[in-house]
């Protein structure tokens, strides 16, 4: 129960790779407030254990992350452990990405996470150790084709670890990244009828197309994401800073 007491915030919380790390936090004995626009699919997910704790808050909209998360630490205490992981992967040629396309990305994964961290770390007493860590991706590290809005988003927040990590360097608080290659959740599996339909392929066909992108040629287990960053909120993982962390089944 390494967590025990601690309160930590999971955005996006309510599936995926937010689930899988929730869950975990919880069972180390974290109370977990889990965060999304869906309150049903938070709702689910709480209910599948007493450390669990939905609040509706949309990344999107600064009243409500701001309010959400002064309300939650008022309630559960101080944000020790901070997962900045809500965000949106939107396809599509270059040259036909509108400014809303590209705007909508900006604000849900880059602003977002702005938005979480300084209200999370605005929570916290000036000696209290904490963790905050962003979900990036593999396009953190590399350029992603008809996916510049997301490339561009997810090296932002390498960006913002590393500025924040010098910035608080002499505080025990951490900022790490996370960068997962193709994880098998709802924003993988929504990709599958395209390319059925692109391709003239089957279901494990498509897989096997986007499952090209590992290294290993597998999609990823979301159990493969939340060990990492486990490990990562752990007391020994207390001089780890400023740094992004690849787990995609071989070097990117
Ligand atoms: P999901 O679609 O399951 O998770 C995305 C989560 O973000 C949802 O819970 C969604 O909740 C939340 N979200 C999206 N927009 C907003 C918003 N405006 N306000 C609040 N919450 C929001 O997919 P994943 O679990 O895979 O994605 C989680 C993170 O991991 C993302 O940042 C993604 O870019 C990243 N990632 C995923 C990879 C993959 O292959 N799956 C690979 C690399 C990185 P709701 O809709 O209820 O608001």
């Amino acid at each position: 129960m390494e967590h025990a007491g601690k309160h930590a915030l999971v955005t996006g919380g309510g599936s995926g790779i937010g689930a899988g790390i929730a869950r975990a936090l919880a069972d180390a004995g974290a109370q977990v407030t889990i965060t999304g626009r869906r309150a049903d699919k938070l709702t689910e997910v709480a209910g599948t254990h007493p450390n669990l704790h939905a609040l509706v808050m949309d990344v999107n909209n600064e009243a409500s992350v701001r309010d959400g998360i002064k309300t939650v630490s008022g309630v559960r205490g101080p944000i020790q452990i901070c997962v900045a992981n809500a965000g949106i992967a939107e396809g599509g040629p270059f040259a036909t990405t509108t400014l809303a396309d590209w705007r909508r990305t900006m604000t849900t994964n880059l602003d977002g996470v702005f938005l979480t961290f300084q209200s999370a770390m605005a929570t916290l007493p000036a000696d209290m150790p904490a963790r905050m860590i962003v979900i990036s991706s593999i396009a953190g590290v590399r350029g992603l084709k008809n996916a510049v809005p997301y490339t561009v988003t997810k090296h932002g927040v390498i960006g913002l670890i590393r500025g924040l990590s010098e910035e608080y360097m002499r505080a025990p608080i951490t900022f790490n990244a996370v960068c997962p290659g193709y994880v098998d959740t709802d924003i993988v599996r929504n990709q599958i009828p395209g390319l059925m339909r692109r391709f003239d392929t089957d279901e494990a066909g498509a897989v096997a197309i986007i499952a090209k992108g590992n290294r290993h040629r597998r999609l990823l287990e979301v159990d493969e994401t939340t060990s990492a960053i486990m490990w990562l909120c752990s007391d020994g993982a207390r001089s780890i800073d400023g740094q992004t962390i690849q787990i995609s089944g071989g070097q990117i």
